[in-house]
């Protein structure tokens, strides 16, 4: 059994359960969905999932409770974690804005709703890394990745800008992978890349 978290202070956790749920069955694993709102939760968790909402709620929330340090140590350790919009601004090294304390999880830099800012959200196909077709990507006010580190890998790019990285374990996308039924974020995240022993 997968044992997956979906960080649930704020943000949408349903769609990505059913993705989860929906990639782990196309391995023959059942997953085990932890939906976390409180510290002492993400230690026994396998793969992390930090949802797209409102990076400022969810990075207060997140040090209120104790969660961030603890997602810290599960980087640390290696393990996988795919983080979508807010939650990749909030995984970010930093968002350029006071009320977001991010993790520097990941080394890049974002810009908080400077992509979305003519239209405010829109699906487009996305060619990715390790996927054999276009993606259908939903764009909701989403983050402009500016500035990439050296150890990162763009897995995509939308108008001449990245909108899909990864920094070792750690996936981070612009869109909302969860709103459309393709799974093949997930699956990248969890399964393809860094095998989950299940
Ligand atoms: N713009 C939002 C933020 O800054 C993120 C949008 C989203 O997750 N759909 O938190």
């Amino acid at each position: 059994t997968l044992r997956a978290g979906v960080i649930a202070v704020q943000g949408d956790v349903s769609e990505h359960a059913a993705a989860i749920e929906h990639a782990a069955a196309a391995h023959g694993v059942a997953a085990d969905i932890v939906e976390i709102r409180q510290s002492g939760l993400v230690t026994d968790c396998d793969v992390l999932l930090m949802p797209g909402g409102e990076s400022t709620t969810i990075s207060r929330l997140l040090a209120r409770e104790g969660i961030d340090e603890e997602i810290e140590a599960h980087v640390e350790a290696g393990k996988p974690i795919l983080a979508t919009c807010a939650g990749l601004i909030v995984a970010s090294r930093d968002a350029k804005d006071e009320r977001v304390q991010t993790l520097d999880l990941l080394d890049v830099t974002v810009d908080r709703n400077a992509f979305g800012r003519q239209v405010d959200s829109f699906e487009a196909p996305l060619d990715v890394e390790g996927l054999d077709s276009p993606f259908p990507a939903v764009f909701i006010r989403a983050p402009l990745i500016d500035e990439v580190g050296d150890g990162v890998e763009i897995l995509a790019e939308w108008d001449g800008n990245p909108v899909a990285v990864r920094d070792g374990p750690i996936i981070g996308t612009s869109f909302h992978p969860e709103l459309t039924p393709d799974s093949r974020l997930h699956d990248l995240a969890f399964f393809e890349e860094l095998a989950v022993e299940a």
